[in-house]
């Protein structure tokens, strides 16, 4: 049971807010629980927003629950639709337009922002993100607008949400451009002999690829958009969509005077913020000096939140957690090796697929790319790899 007064408020109703109230609530029933969110409150899989197209789903197929529905499974009191505008660590109040509301202990799983896609054109506004299922909401309902036979997508970002989202839409009836800065597909990921087969695979199903090209401007066309590339080359599209990247959401944080890391809310391993009764989880997080913007991750913090909240202080720890790409034309699975960390990929390519490894000068493998049937080997590999900490 846990033994602060006043109510344990979490900020956020993504993964990491709903999988800590889960927790918690296997462990305490009675400490008043409050989640505030900007958004409707929803309970989804943000994953599934790059799968959602080849499966016909629409958001709301993709809603598994009410913010209602949560609120009565887990015993919490949830204001949905309600932005926290900044926090008053002192008093221990969240600014909410004129109101304060008070909190016992603080969690922020305010998640991460896409970076912006700085854009010349009449139509820079139009550029899209998918990175909630309100922005996918978005999306479909302007796709459904479209009066073409095969709408035409141009993605920025040739990452792993943008080689997904391609791979999900050229599944559906769409033309796809695929635009990415650098010289390959999921540059830092895996090793350019692997882009290089995505890339061939991804054009045979129809995606055009534009490698070390940038998006520069957008523009109202007669038939919809015209996304203009840095080497002059216009694209006609009925939609831009930007997955150039994501940051971690620190306003609230900064709003708090609280320490910050390179990338996100700087927390130790027991997800504390350099204020005692504020913690950080989820991709908004720098933990111990570690930001991974996964589902894994947040999941382990979330079990050691609870118990540090709800019983005794549990330190978060890491093991090997690669990620599945979901690229059906080309199963993947990465462990991806920090950027950090210098070493150099050797990589064995049969008839079953590609084993990549990521190895030190020293021998030690710290990162790892398998495809196609090639995936089985990950139980071969999993124990070599170095824990994150
Ligand atoms: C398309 C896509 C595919 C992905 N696929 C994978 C995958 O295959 N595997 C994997 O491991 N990871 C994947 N990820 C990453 C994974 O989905 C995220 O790591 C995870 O969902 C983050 O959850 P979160 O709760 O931290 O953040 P979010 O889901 O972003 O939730 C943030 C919450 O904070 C709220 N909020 C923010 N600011 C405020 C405020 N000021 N006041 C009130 N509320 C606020 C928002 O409304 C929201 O409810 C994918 C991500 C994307 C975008």
């Amino acid at each position: 049971m846990a033994c602060f007064p006043g109510p344990l408020v979490i900020v956020g109703s993504g993964l990491a807010a709903y999988a800590l109230a889960r927790e918690f609530r296997k462990l305490d029933t009675e400490q008043p629980v409050v989640l505030i969110c900007a958004d409707n409150g929803c309970q989804y899989s943000k994953p599934l927003l790059s799968t959602a197209i080849a499966q016909q789903k629409n958001a709301d197929d993709l809603a598994t629950a009410s913010a209602a529905d949560m609120a009565d499974r887990l015993g919490l009191i949830i204001r949905n639709n309600t932005r926290v505008d900044a926090i008053d660590a002192e008093a221990h109040r969240l600014i909410i337009g004129n109101e304060r509301f008070p909190y016992g202990k603080l969690v922020l799983a305010v998640g991460a922002e896409a970076v912006p896609l700085k854009l010349d054109g009449n139509a820079a506004a139009q550029a899209m993100t998918v990175n909630s299922l309100a922005d996918y909401r978005q999306l479909r309902g302007h796709l459904e607008q479209v009066e073409a036979e095969r709408p035409a997508i141009v993605i920025a970002g040739g990452g792993l949400v943008g080689c997904e989202l391609a791979s999900d839409f050229v599944s559906g009836d769409y033309d796809i451009d695929l635009v990415c800065s650098g010289e390959q597909l999921l540059d830092g990921l895996v090793p350019a002999e692997i882009a290089t087969v995505l890339r061939q695979r991804l054009e045979n199903a129809g995606v055009a690829c534009h490698l070390s090209r940038r998006v520069e401007s957008l523009h109202q066309h007669p038939q919809g958009l015209l996304a203009g590339l840095d080497n002059r080359q216009h694209l006609p599209a009925h939609a831009l969509i930007s997955a150039i990247g994501l940051r971690p959401a620190t306003a609230l944080a900064r709003s708090a005077g609280l320490t910050l890391g390179q990338r996100g809310i700087a927390v130790d391993r027991y997800l504390q913020t350099s204020d005692p009764d504020i913690y950080a989880l989820g991709d908004c997080a720098e933990v111990d000096g570690v930001s991974l913007l996964y589902v894994k991750p947040l999941m382990a913090c979330a079990r050691a939140l609870a118990a540090t909240l709800a019983t005794t202080p549990v330190r978060v720890a890491y093991g090997p957690m690669p990620v599945t790409i979901k690229t059906p034309v080309m199963p993947l699975l990465v462990a991806a090796p920090s950027r950090l960390q210098p070493g150099s990929w050797s990589v064995d390519q049969n008839h079953d697929g590609f084993r990549a490894e990521f190895r030190h000068g020293d021998g030690h493998l710290l990162g790892y790319a398998l495809t196609d049937k090639r995936i089985t080997e990950q139980s071969e590999l999993n124990p070599q790899l170095p824990e994150f900490f």
